[in-house]
């Protein structure tokens, strides 16, 4: 049995209740159990993938225990394995309640749904990218072209400040392949579900396959820098964001 990734049409749910299919011993560096794997009958916490780093949070047990969730991973067969301390005790067939670590998620989201805005005003092939709460990157194979990165933070901003809906949607494998434009990430295949893609649409500016946690509504982003750009090798540069503070406490 897979698990139902709840996060994808509940982005902003904390809280859920679920059942433990299954717990198993993960193997860590060297060999040694360094966590437990529990899988559950369905998930709010986001696995790592696509740059953005996998959830963190608690499981509360029937009997009161708070268990902490260290880590989440994608598993084989559509699973999800939540990677926990292994005294955990817990056991199949249990319930428990999750709940993730909600401050650390929105600000994936936001960064996460930046990032998009990002390869809006950057239209060049993406190589890389990752994702955290402090700060954001995407690496694009420029070629010859060069930005400025004060002209580029205006322009983000103000694709912020417009306030466009993310949505989502689903394609056919078929429609994406008769439409490779659609795919910016050069280093990445777009995530494939029994054969249909998730497509992220950000008002009329963006609209892309993607597997990802983003806002409602790109305002939420919050104010925004370019904090710097550098070379990586002769055609890749890393664009690095980071949260405007100062804008944060003008606001
Ligand atoms: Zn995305």
């Amino acid at each position: 049995m897979s698990t139902a990734l709840t996060f994808r049409e509940l982005p902003y749910a904390r809280e859920s209740l679920a059942t433990v299919l299954a717990t198993t011993g993960a193997i860590g560096e060297g060999g040694v159990v360094a966590n437990s794997v529990v899988i559950t009958d369905a998930t709010l916490f986001y696995p790592h993938g696509g740059g953005q780093p996998g959830d963190q949070g608690v499981f509360i047990t029937a009997d009161g225990r708070t268990l902490k969730v260290l880590d989440t991973r994608k598993g084989d067969n559509g699973q999800v394995h939540h990677l926990l301390d292994p005294a955990h005790g817990l056991e199949a067939g249990q319930s428990v309640t999750q709940q993730i670590d909600w401050e650390r998620r929105y600000a994936h989201m936001r960064m996460h749904t930046a990032l998009h805005l990002l390869s809006v005003i950057v239209p060049h092939g993406v190589t890389g990218g990752s994702i955290g709460a402090e700060r954001g990157r995407l690496d694009f194979d420029l070629g010859e072209a060069s930005f400025d990165k004060d002209e580029l933070s205006e322009r983000l901003n103000a694709l912020i400040a417009a306030d466009y809906p993310v949505t989502s949607e689903w394609i056919s494998e078929a429609e994406l392949d008769a439409h490779p434009e659609l795919v910016k990430t050069m280093s990445v295949a777009p995530p494939r579900d029994a054969g249909a893609i998730r497509m992220v649409r950000i008002g009329d500016v963006d609209y892309q396959p993607c597997g990802g946690t983003h806002v409602a509504s790109t305002a939420e982003i919050g104010p925004i820098q370019v904090a710097s750009i550098k070379n990586r090798g002769a055609r890749n540069r890393r664009f690095t964001l980071v949260w405007d503070e100062t804008a944060e406490e003008q606001a």
